[in-house]
């Protein structure tokens, strides 16, 4: 793919995660493959409202080197571990999506997915193990989570790591994974109090201190 037109549709992407809400908090990061060597990923520390398309940073697959002036997200060693293992991918999102971060506060594998979440997602969304943002350890853990075919990753107490075959595939892992997530979420707290919480802010606090 050339160039310009990857890093317009990681910057479209972007938007649509604003629009959609799954960066409501904070920054997640974007990236699409350019070929079998490198990609395209969101610079580091920037608004997805304020950025362009120019800012957009092509990053080497295996020694991580960028070209130009603007740093590539801290994650892009994330990215990269997941294009080298995974071929037939070609986007991954990274968010901090709401419910998909309280279960992976809880460090929880979303088990029990719906006939199309499973079809969507594979059979489980396993969490990988906590790593600090930016290491090769978070790489590996993340890499690892992602294994058997598996198109969306926890990563405990940090966020989701969401891929596809192209950027709208991708796309749309986050955005059903949102929602089994806040499926995963009531059901959890329903079996525990036997009732329906009345406010969102209500199952998430009793979700992070009755899941453990
Ligand atoms: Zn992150």
């Amino acid at each position: 793919m050339e160039l310009s037109q990857a890093r317009d549709i990681v910057y479209q992407a972007g938007l649509d995660l604003v629009k959609e809400g799954l960066v409501a908090r904070t920054w997640g990061n974007i990236s699409l493959r350019l070929d079998d060597h490198s990609f395209v990923i969101t610079p580091s520390g920037r608004n997805y409202e304020t950025l362009t398309a120019e800012e957009i940073v092509a990053v080497r697959i295996n020694d991580l080197t960028h070209q130009g002036d603007v740093k590539p997200s801290s994650e892009k060693g994330m990215h990269a571990e997941v294009y080298r293992r995974r071929p037939e991918i070609n986007a991954v999102v990274h968010t901090h999506q709401r419910h998909a971060s309280t279960v992976a506060a809880a460090r929880k594998e979303v088990t029990g997915l719906s006939e199309d979440h499973a079809r969507l997602l594979g059979k489980s969304v396993r969490c990988a193990a906590y790593a600090l943002p930016g290491t090769k350890k978070l790489m590996k853990a993340a890499g690892q989570a992602l294994e058997e075919g598996r198109h969306a990753a926890l990563l405990a107490n940090h966020g989701a790591l969401c891929v596809g075959s192209t950027m709208e595939a991708a796309f749309r892992v986050a955005l059903e994974l949102e929602g089994a997530c806040e499926s995963f979420i009531a059901e959890a707290f329903a079996r525990h109090y036997g009732t329906r919480a009345s406010t969102m802010e209500e199952m998430h606090a009793c979700y992070l201190t009755t899941a453990p």
